[in-house]
């Protein structure tokens, strides 16, 4: 009987220890997620002023690697599109009531421009035209097709205007 009871107070204890167990492990977990946050905050912080150098250079046109040139031609593009949104829905908001009956339809599904892939560059000396003859605009300097009304080849950098 005795041994039964001690038994059953064992039982509890362990019981109660477990859960506090997990519960420090559940706060330990939860220390180290806080500290990682900190730490990724902190990246993401530099990520931006590593953008914003290489954005600076790559508009003196101080930037020479390709792939860098490609990815901020990319932002450039992407922030041209975001002000042209901006001015677009700064006239919707004018817009009047009369107006609005005969306003276009809100847009159903704009998808931003993909990121092209690095693709390398055309050798210098050799005409880009080897490309199969499709219609739209092509680069200067790389050859890529162009969207409409590119400012930037998102292929390799070039400053198109
Ligand atoms: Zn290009």
């Amino acid at each position: 009987m005795n041994d039964f009871v001690e038994s059953a107070k064992n039982f509890v204890n362990s019981a109660v220890s477990r859960t506090s167990w997990e519960a420090q492990k559940q706060l330990r977990v939860r220390s180290k997620q806080s500290e990682i946050d900190k730490l990724m905050e902190q990246r993401t912080q530099l990520l931006n002023e590593l953008a914003q150098i290489a954005m600076q250079l790559y508009q003196q046109g101080k930037l020479v690697d390709p792939g860098l040139s490609r990815l901020c031609a990319s932002m450039m593009e992407l922030d041209h599109d975001v002000n042209n949104r901006n001015m677009q829905m700064q006239e919707i908001k004018k817009e009047n009531y009369p107006a609005d009956q005969f306003a276009p339809a809100p847009t159903s599904s704009y998808a931003p421009p993909p990121v092209v892939p690095y693709t390398q560059p055309v050798q210098p000396g050799m005409p880009p035209t080897g490309a199969a003859p499709q219609a739209g605009v092509r680069c200067p300097n790389c050859g890529n097709e162009l969207r409409p009304g590119a400012l930037y080849c998102r292929s390799c950098g070039a400053k198109l205007r």
